[in-house]
């Protein structure tokens, strides 16, 4: 090892972020005792015994094979060495058989002697990461039945509305509304309606299998089904299914004058978008079946 590194390795060995040093050719003049443990079990960016290795040379063969992340590492190096940028950092994924992992890379300039040298680093970022992807996956869920929410469904037609456009094909939307919720509030406690409505939730999962399928939780005892690219024979054939399989949940609502289980009601609807037409009125004739159906003795589809 060059002299003037062997006072970096007792500060950068004791660090657990993975570090290798390059000169402005790019060529490997250190690494710390991190990456070497991490090298010798893992097949990512970073892993390849180092003695005379080039680094940027290792991104560019890399970049070669198609790996996006070594294209950026690459032109980001060389920016920081050509003084084009000042800092340069790149967050990748590096994921194992056996766990998903991230790291951040990040590069700065030292010199040594009037030498210049570059620090490269790979931070494990992965518990921020996964806190990241939760903090998502929750904002586009309903708390309480963690299936999608409102927002979720309101982006999720917009977009299968233009898809349908485009494709010239047909729309369905279910709008499934809870009967006598109320009473069943009332006679068993908010906390049985609760987990009844995370178990129509869970049913409703079945329901919504394909690309073009959302279900979601619209607001209260009030969920929603869209079916991309569906007839409205079969939607109402598994709108049908949908609500005897809630009856078959055999919840007790014992005062409810429809069932003394729980039963819902669905207003379906279909269009065919075009020009003229848009989603908020496909969700306008949805509601009017609704109101059909509870009018005319709820536990129904009415399409
Ligand atoms: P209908 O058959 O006409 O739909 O009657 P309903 O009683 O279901 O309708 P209504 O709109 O009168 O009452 C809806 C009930 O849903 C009242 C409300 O307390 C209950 N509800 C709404 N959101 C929640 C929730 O998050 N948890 C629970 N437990 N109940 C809820
Ligand atoms: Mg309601
Ligand atoms: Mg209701």
């Amino acid at each position: 090892m060059n002299n003037s590194f062997e006072f970096l390795s007792l500060v950068l060995d004791s660090i657990t972020d993975h570090i290798v040093v390059i000169d402005e050719t790019g060529e490997i003049q250190y690494v710390n005792k991190s990456w070497i443990a991490f090298g010798s079990n893992n097949a990512c960016l970073i892993d390849y015994d180092w003695r005379g290795v080039n680094y940027i040379n290792e991104c560019d063969k890399a970049s070669a094979l198609g790996d996006e992340f070594a294209t950026h590492a690459g032109s980001g190096i060389r920016n920081v060495i050509s003084k084009k940028e000042e800092n340069f950092y790149l967050e990748y994924p590096c994921h194992s058989p056996a766990e998903k992992r991230w790291f951040m890379m990040r590069i700065s300039s030292f010199q040594i002697l009037g030498d210049n040298y570059f620090v490269i680093s790979h931070q494990n970022i992965t518990e921020r990461k996964l806190a990241e992807d939760e903090v998502k996956k929750q904002a586009r869920l309903d708390g309480l039945t963690q299936i999608s929410n409102r927002r979720t469904f309101d982006n999720f037609l917009h977009e299968e509305w233009r898809r349908c456009y485009r494709l010239k094909k047909t729309i369905c939307l279910a709008i499934l509304d809870l009967d006598n919720f109320k009473l069943l509030n009332d006679d068993y406690g908010h906390q049985y309606g609760d987990d009844c409505l995370i178990r129509v939730g869970e049913l409703l999962k079945e329901f919504a299998n394909r690309p073009g399928d959302i279900c979601a939780r619209y607001g209260g005892e009030e969920f929603v089904l869209v079916w991309g690219d569906t007839s409205l024979a079969q939607a109402k054939q598994l709108s049908d299914q949908l609500l005897h399989k809630i009856t078959e949940l055999n919840i007790q609502n014992i005062n409810s004058p429809t069932e003394d289980y729980l039963t819902a009601s669905i207003g379906l609807a279909e269009m065919v978008p075009n020009s003229k037409n848009g989603e908020i009125e496909l969700i306008g004739k949805a509601d009017s079946m609704l109101y059909k159906a509870k009018d005319s003795g709820r536990n129904k589809v009415e399409s």
